[in-house]
């Protein structure tokens, strides 16, 4: 069947009223939840082939957020989808007012390949629980990740309900000219524009999860042996091939010596060498050769070291560091990490201000007058003070860009409202009501009015 024919026969579904049903979305979820553990291996070994992840980092960053993700919705499905009751004012009296969750029609999800299936199915969870059909395109660079989803998806969901698209650039573009009632895509800022252009043709809305440089501030008043551990872990995870990887650190002049030591420590104890089995390696070869090439052999603190053939980049630290450094121009998404150091904290979060608004913002200190700077003097989609990439985890907040770093959110009631319209109903009775809005119009009618309004 041509994608076309999917898309609009996805449509039809979606008239017939049946994924408005909470019962039909709880057995479509379960089922989901149900394959996903059936074929975990399967899983672990596509993502293995695809770019090294090891199945520690698959369970702990994809498999169970998904999971989660689907249990989440399945516990709270019946309140979320519940017309909440609001206050209605004086003009509308005697009424009721409610917000009803209406499910938004037929979705596009266009994932990333860094962490394939979290961004592949987490947005397809929150979708269905909200009662839609999906159209999923995964990305093609993580070849093996696509395939086995969209041979599980295929092979068990009903096309005119959730169908995988397995395809690259040719087919995405195609899929954009269709039109959907909404398009949830998860990557970089210059594709998330051509997105964007291609829903405004339909009046698509549109959520765009995307990336940027998200700096992470160490100050002398952090905890720095805690800053250390968990900016490592946090950097390295996936080869810093993650969206809210601290990307390059501001760290304060007087306490950098001490810190570097143990950054160094660190990445010495976490044994990220060229054999290790739970090291992620480069996605592909054009990835490689353009994280070398951000490596100033002169700025190397620590690392530097690359094997080819593996597509292994050594955990790499390069020092004096600044703006116009070649490293601060981009999105790094590789283990490579830059430091700049400050001696003033106020005019340090100025700087950051001078650069586009990052999808996430790390702070490491237990000064509170410096914490309340950054959280309110900073714009960014989300972020820590003393960790980093855990908010991701807690699905009670919102998860999503501002600016440049992107548009909307998702992640528990978030992603359920993502892939809802919030339609506005107000029920009137039919007795009870002045005659006062109603023509003919006078001076005297006029006057009450304002004294009503
Ligand atoms: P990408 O933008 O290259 O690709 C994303 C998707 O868009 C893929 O499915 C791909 O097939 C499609 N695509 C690529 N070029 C296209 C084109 N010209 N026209 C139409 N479709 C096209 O991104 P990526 O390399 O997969 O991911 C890396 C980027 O994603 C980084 O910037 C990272 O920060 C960001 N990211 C953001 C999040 C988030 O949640 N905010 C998560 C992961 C990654």
């Amino acid at each position: 069947m041509k994608i076309q024919e999917i898309v609009s026969k996805q449509k039809d579904f979606f008239k017939t009223q049946q994924t408005k049903n909470i019962k039909f979305r709880k057995m479509y979820l379960e089922k989901l939840r149900d394959l996903i553990i059936e074929n975990e291996n399967l899983l672990y070994e596509a993502i293995q082939k695809d770019f090294g992840k090891s199945k520690f980092d698959t369970f702990t960053t994809e498999i169970s957020f998904v999971l989660n993700d689907i249990k989440y919705y399945l516990k709270n499905l019946k309140s979320l989808s519940k017309p909440k009751k609001v206050n209605t004012n004086l003009v509308n009296q005697i009424g009721t007012s409610r917000i009803h969750q209406e499910p938004l029609g037929n979705i596009l999800v266009i994932g990333a390949w860094n962490y394939p299936y979290q961004l592949s199915l987490s947005p397809i969870v929150a979708a269905l629980a909200a009662g839609n059909c999906c159209v999923l395109k995964p990305s093609e660079i993580a070849e093996n990740t696509m395939k086995i989803m969209v041979k599980i998806i295929n092979e068990n969901f009903p096309p005119e309900y959730v169908y995988a698209y397995e395809g690259g650039i040719e087919e995405t573009t195609e899929l954009l000219k269709l039109k959907f009632d909404k398009i949830f895509f998860t990557g970089s800022t210059k594709v998330g524009k051509i997105v964007y252009k291609a829903a405004a043709e339909n009046l698509t809305s549109v959520t765009l999860e995307l990336g940027g440089k998200s700096p992470a501030i160490i100050t002398k008043e952090a905890n720095l042996e805690v800053a250390a551990k968990r900016i490592v872990w946090g950097k390295f995870l996936n080869a810093g091939q993650t969206c809210v990887a601290p990307d390059y650190l501001l760290v304060e002049e007087s306490i950098q010596e001490q810190f570097l030591e143990m950054l160094r420590k660190y990445i010495q104890e976490f044994n990220y060498t060229s054999d290790s089995d739970y090291y992620t390696r480069i996605i592909n070869q054009k990835n490689f050769e353009r994280l070398i090439k951000l490596i100033n052999k002169d700025k190397i603190y620590f690392g530097g070291t690359s094997d080819n053939e593996k597509l292994y980049i050594e955990p790499t630290i390069l020092t004096n560091i600044n703006w116009d450094d070649e490293v601060m121009q981009e999105e790094i998404f590789g283990p490579i990490l830059p430091i700049i150091s400050f001696t003033n904290f106020n005019i340090i979060l100025n700087e950051i201000l001078e650069h586009e608004k990052p999808l996430a913002a790390y702070l490491f200190t237990n000064n509170s007058e410096e914490k309340e700077n950054f959280t309110q003097k900073l714009s960014f989609g989300g972020g820590c003070i003393n960790d980093v990439v855990m908010h991701l985890g807690n699905d009670n907040l919102p998860f999503g860009g501002v600016g440049n770093s992107g548009i909307g959110n998702y992640h528990g009631k978030f992603g359920f409202e993502t892939f809802s319209h919030q339609k506005a109903v107000l029920e009137r009775t039919t007795w009870g009501e002045p005659n006062i809005k109603y023509p003919p119009y006078s001076d005297k009618k006029l006057n009450w009015i304002k004294k009503f309004l």
